[in-house]
C-alpha cells in the first residue's frame, strides 16, 4: 500500500474522543446509576449494572443524538494530532460507533470541530457484528502505528504486524505486553512517533 503522507491509523473513542465522560453524564440524567467502576464502551453494561442488549439500545440512541457530534478531545488530542499534521501524518480512523448515516454525520461534524477536513484521510466505520481484527486485516503487515484503548484490538493488532499504542485508561490499566507502548496522553504519543 503507498501513500502520500505518513499514516497512522486510530481508533476514535477512548483514544481520539472522550466518549465515556458523555455517554455517561446522558446516562445519569436519565435515571441510570453507574457503580463507579469503569468499563470500555464495549462492556459498558457492567458499569451501569444493566443487561448487555440494554446497553446497545443506549449507544445507538446516544450515537444517533445529536449531543454525540459534542465530545471534547482524549488526551489534549486536538492539540498533539495537530501538530502531527503539520507535520504531513493524515489519520485513518477505525469506529464501530455506529453505523447509521446520522451518526456517522455527527462524527464528521465532531472531527470538524477540532481537526482540519483531511487530517482523516479516511474514516471506516465498522458494520454490526463486524470485528476490529476483520478491518485490520487489510493493513496486516504494515508495520503501521494503530491507537486503541481495547486490549482485544491491540493483540489483534500485534498479531498482525502492525505496531499498537495502548492508550491506558481505567479499565485497561492491568495491560502490559512488549512491545506495546502504553500511552496516557497524545503528547506521549507524539514523542513515541516522533523517536521512531
Ligand atoms: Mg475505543
Amino acid at each position: 500500500m503507498a501513500y502520500d503522507h505518513k499514516v497512522i491509523l486510530t481508533d476514535i473513542d477512548g483514544v481520539v474522543f472522550d466518549w465515556h465522560t458523555q455517554f455517561v453524564n446522558w446516562m445519569e440524567m436519565q435515571g441510570y446509576k453507574s457503580t463507579g467502576m469503569k468499563h470500555h464502551d464495549a462492556d459498558i453494561h457492567l458499569e451501569f449494572g444493566i443487561d448487555y442488549q440494554e446497553a446497545v439500545v443506549k449507544k445507538e440512541e446516544f450515537n444517533t443524538n445529536m449531543i454525540s457530534s459534542t465530545l471534547e478531545p482524549y488526551g489534549e488530542a486536538d492539540i498533539w494530532i495537530n501538530k502531527l499534521y503539520e507535520e504531513d501524518y493524515r489519520f485513518i480512523g477505525l469506529t464501530s460507533f455506529s453505523d447509521k448515516p446520522i451518526a456517522q454525520y455527527y462524527r464528521y461534524l465532531n472531527l470538524e470541530d477540532y481537526f482540519p477536513t483531511d487530517c482523516f484521510a479516511s474514516m471506516i466505520f465498522l458494520s454490526p457484528g463486524e470485528t476490529k481484527r476483520e478491518v485490520l486485516e487489510q493493513f496486516s503487515a504494515t508495520n503501521l502505528i494503530y491507537i486503541e484503548d481495547r486490549i482485544l484490538n491491540v493483540n489483534s493488532a500485534l498479531r498482525l504486524g502492525l505496531k499498537p499504542i495502548l492508550m491506558s485508561h481505567e479499565y485497561n490499566i492491568h495491560f502490559k505486553r512488549e512491545p506495546v507502548f502504553v500511552a496516557n496522553d497524545w503528547k506521549q504519543i507524539y514523542n513515541y512517533i516522533k523517536n521512531q
